[in-house]
C-alpha cells in the first residue's frame, strides 16, 4: 500500500468542492469521471461492465498485477448508491487488505465487524438457542454508496478509468459460441488478434465519450441485470424451492440496552441471523454517509487516498468525525434489516392487515409472526421511512440461480452477472471474491501470454472460469445454503448444525487462522468458499439433505428425521475431535476448545485474534488491534491479554 515515503499528516484539499462551486452544471457523473487521470481513446485491454463492487474489485486486481493493461470501468447508475449487499467477512477484508489499504484505514469510512450471531427463534416467542463465530478477523459493514465510491476513486488513483453515467450493450454476433464448440471457432472478424471478444455498445448519458470501445477483453460484472452473461442463456434455476427477500432500513434507538439474556451478546458487531422455520432475517449495523453531498465525500475519500500514498500510518490518519467535520460529510449510525424467507412458505391469502406493497406486507408479517423478533424491533429500532430514495420497503425474489455460460472468447463474468445463492452467511461479496480474483489472474494470464499462445490461454482461462463460478462455486454455496435452511426447521438441528459444520468446514482453516493474520487472499481462500469448496463439507451436506430437504414449506422435520441427522452430527463431529489445531473456545463464545457447548459460558476464550467493543465515548464499535477509536479517535484501553 504504502506508495512513497511515510509523512504523518495532510492538509485537506476541497478540489472537488471547488469544482462543483465553479461548474454548479456539472452532473454527479462529471463530477467522478473527472477524476479520471486519462481521456477516452476508444481503445482498451479490458473493458468492465459495472462499477459495483465485484467489478471494481476485479479491475483493481488486475490493474496491481499487470500494471501496464489499459482498464476501463463503465457504470450505468450516474454515482455511487444504495445497494443491498452489507456485510463482509474475512475473505473480503483480506483481498482489501493485500489489493487495496489496511483495516484501519478502511474503518474510517466503514463501521468494524467481527464475526456472525446466529439465533433460532421460535413462536412462542423463546429464543430458543444461539451460537456465534467470531475472533477471526477484522471486517467491515459496508454502506455500499460509499464502498463503490471510494472504491471508484481508489481505481482511478491506480490509473484504471471509471465512467459513471454510461451504460454498456454487447453484441455478441461475432464471438464464437462458448458451449458450442469450446471455442474452437475464434478469430471470425478481429485479425490480427488471436481471439475476438464481444463488442461493446455504450450509452453515455453525459454524450462526452462515443457509442463503443474496442476492448480485447471484456469482463461482465453488472449485477443481476446480467447484460452480457443473458446473451448466452437465461437464468438457471435450481430445482426445488428458492427464497425470496423483503428488507428496509433503521435507527438503532440505543444500542447498548440490547443485551439480555434472550439475545445473547446482542451488543457486538457482528452480522446478526434471526432464524426461523421458514428463513431467517438479517441485522447489519452500518455507518451511513447517505446525506453527505457526494462532492464533500469524494474530497474526504480522496482525502485518505492521498495520505494513503504519502504513507501517513493508519493510526495518524483523522477520526471519522473528525474527516466528517472537516470536509462537511454528516454520518449517522443504521441498520439494515430484512428476512430471507422460503417460497415454498404458504403465506396467508389476504396480508392486507400488514401494511400496504408487498415488501411492507411480508416484512410485517415475519416480524409479527415471531415475538421475540417483534419485540426486538418495536422496542430498540426506530423505522427510516423512505431513507433510500422514495421507497421505504424493498423486494428481491428468487435469489438463487447462477448463468449457463459465465465465460467465452474474449469476455469473463463475476459477481451477480454469474450467479447467486442467498445472502445467508454473507457469500454475495465474501465467496464472489473469488470469482473477481480468479479472473483478473486468469485475463492477466491471457494478456500477457506471447501472441501465438494467447488463443489457448483464452480457451482454458474460459474453461478454468466456467468450472470455477458455474461448475464449482455456485452450486456448492448453493448446498451450504440448502443445509442451513433445513436446519432451521428444528432447534435441536439448528443447536447442532453450526457445531457440525464448523467441525467441517474449518477444519481446513487451521492454517489461514492459526496464530497470525492474513495478508494476502490466496487460491487457497477462492477455494474455501466459505467452507463450501471442501468435499468433506459437500458429503456430509449430501447425507444430510437426503434426509432432509423437500418441498416442506419449512415444516417441522419428523422425529426420526431429526434423529437420523443428529446421529450424523455426533458422528462427524467425534470424528473430527483431536484433529484440529483451532482452539474453538477462542472462535466460539459458548463452546470450549474441542467444540464442545459449555452450558453458562457466555466469552470467548483468551487469545484470540480480534476482539470488539463499544468506544466509552461514541459507543461505536472498536478492535483490540488499535488503542484509537476510529470513529471519535478517544483513546480506548484494552487489557495486555486482548492485544496479542
Ligand atoms: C437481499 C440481499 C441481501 C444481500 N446481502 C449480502 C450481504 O450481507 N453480504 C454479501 O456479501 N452479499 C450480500 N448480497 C449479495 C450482494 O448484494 C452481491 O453479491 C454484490 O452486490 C454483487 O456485486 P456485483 O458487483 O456483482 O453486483 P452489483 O453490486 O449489483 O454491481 C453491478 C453494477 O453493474 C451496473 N450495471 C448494471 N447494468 C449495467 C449496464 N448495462 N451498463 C453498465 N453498468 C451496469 C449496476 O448499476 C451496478 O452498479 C445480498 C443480496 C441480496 C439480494
Amino acid at each position: 500500500m504504502s506508495r512513497t515515503k511515510k509523512i504523518t499528516t495532510m492538509n485537506p484539499i476541497r478540489h472537488f468542492t471547488e469544482l462543483q462551486r465553479q461548474h454548479p452544471e456539472f452532473t454527479e457523473s462529471q463530477l467522478l469521471n473527472s477524476n479520471n487521470k486519462t481521456t477516452f481513446t476508444g481503445k482498451a485491454d479490458v473493458v468492465v461492465a459495472g462499477g459495483g463492487i465485484l467489478g471494481l474489485c476485479y479491475a483493481i486486481h488486475l490493474k496491481n498485477i499487470s500494471p501496464d493493461l489499459k482498464i476501463e470501468v463503465f457504470e450505468k447508475s450516474p454515482s455511487p448508491c444504495q445497494k443491498i449487499g452489507e456485510s463482509t467477512l474475512s475473505p473480503f477484508s483480506t483481498f482489501t487488505t493485500g489489493d487495496i489499504l489496511p483495516h484501519n484505514y478502511l474503518l474510517r469510512l466503514f463501521a468494524l465487524k467481527d464475526g456472525l450471531q446466529f439465533y433460532c427463534v421460535d413462536q412462542e416467542g423463546r429464543e430458543v438457542t444461539a451460537h456465534d463465530i467470531g475472533g477471526l478477523d477484522i471486517s467491515y459493514q459496508l454502506d455500499r454508496r460509499m464502498s463503490e465510491l471510494f472504491m471508484t476513486m481508489w481505481a482511478q488513483s491506480l490509473g484504471i478509468n471509471v465512467y459513471h453515467g454510461v451504460s454498456i450493450d454487447f453484441d455478441v454476433s461475432t464471438v464464437a459460441d462458448p458451449l458450442a464448440d469450446s471455442l474452437s471457432k475464434v478469430n471470425l472478424n478481429a485479425e490480427p488478434r488471436p481471439f475476438s471478444a464481444p463488442k461493446v455498445l455504450l450509452k453515455d448519458s453525459s454524450n462526452t465519450i462515443g457509442t463503443t470501445v474496442d476492448a480485447r477483453l471484456v469482463c461482465d460484472a453488472s449485477g443481476f441485470s446480467r447484460r452480457l452473461t443473458s446473451k448466452f442463456g437465461g437464468r438457471e434455476k435450481f430445482s426445488g424451492w428458492n427464497t425470496d427477500s423483503y428488507w428496509t432500513y433503521f435507527r438503532p434507538k440505543d444500542d447498548s440496552k440490547v443485551d439480555d439474556e434472550r439475545l445473547l451478546g446482542w451488543n457486538y458487531p457482528a452480522t446478526k441471523h434471526l432464524c426461523f422455520p421458514e428463513g431467517w432475517g438479517w441485522f447489519i449495523g452500518l455507518i451511513s454517509w447517505h446525506h453527505a453531498p457526494l462532492a464533500n465525500l469524494m474530497d474526504m475519500c480522496a482525502h485518505l487516498i492521498k495520505s494513503a500514498e504519502a504513507g501517513v500510518p493508519a493510526d495518524d490518519l483523522p477520526s471519522t468525525r473528525s474527516l466528517s467535520e472537516t470536509f462537511g460529510c454528516p454520518f449517522e449510525r443504521i441498520t439494515s434489516i430484512g428476512w430471507a424467507v422460503r417460497d415454498d412458505f404458504k403465506l396467508p391469502a389476504d396480508l392486507s392487515a400488514y401494511g400496504s406493497g408487498e415488501g411492507e406486507q411480508k416484512f410485517n408479517f415475519f416480524k409479527k409472526r415471531y415475538p421475540d423478533i417483534d419485540k426486538l424491533l418495536n422496542e430498540n429500532y426506530e423505522l427510516l421511512p423512505s431513507y433510500y430514495e422514495s421507497r421505504t420497503y424493498f423486494v428481491k425474489k428468487g435469489l438463487s440461480y447462477r448463468s449457463p455460460v459465465v465465460a467465452g472468447e474474449g469476455w469473463l463474468a463475476v459477481g451477480n452477472t454469474a450467479g447467486f445463492t442467498n445472502p445467508l452467511i454473507s457469500p454475495g461479496i465474501n465467496a464472489g471474491i473469488a470469482g473477481s480474483w480468479r479472473a483478473a489472474n486468469l485475463t492477466a494470464a491471457v494478456l500477457t501470454a506471447p501472441v501465438e499462445d494467447a488463443k489457448a490461454a483464452m480457451t482454458a482461462a474460459a474453461k478454468d472460469h466456467q468450472e470455477f463460478m458455474h461448475d464449482f462455486a455456485v452450486p456448492r454455496l448453493y448446498k451450504h445454503n440448502l443445509l442451513w435452511y433445513n436446519s432451521f426447521r428444528d432447534h435441536r438441528l439448528f443447536e447442532a448444525g453450526p457445531r457440525t459444520l464448523w467441525s467441517v468446514t474449518f477444519e481446513e482453516v487451521d492454517d489461514h487462522y492459526y496464530g497470525d493474520e492474513r495478508a494476502k487472499y490466496t487460491e487457497a481462500d477462492a477455494r474455501w468458499m466459505l467452507g463450501s469448496g471442501l468435499d468433506s463439507f459437500q458429503d456430509l451436506a449430501a447425507e444430510i439433505l437426503d434426509v432432509l430437504d423437500g418441498n416442506n414449506g419449512g415444516a417441522p422435520p419428523s422425529e426420526e428425521e431429526v434423529q437420523k441427522v443428529l446421529a450424523i452430527s455426533t458422528r462427524t463431529v467425534q470424528e473430527r475431535t483431536g484433529r484440529w489445531r483451532n482452539q474453538w473456545g477462542r472462535w466460539l463464545r459458548q463452546y470450549d476448545e474441542n467444540l464442545q457447548k459449555v452450558p453458562g459460558k457466555k466469552a470467548r476464550n483468551s487469545g484470540f485474534l480480534v476482539e470488539a467493543k463499544p468506544c466509552e465515548n461514541c459507543n461505536y464499535f472498536v478492535h483490540n488491534r488499535t488503542n484509537m477509536c476510529p470513529v471519535c479517535g478517544d483513546k480506548v484501553e484494552w487489557e495486555a491479554e486482548a492485544m496479542m
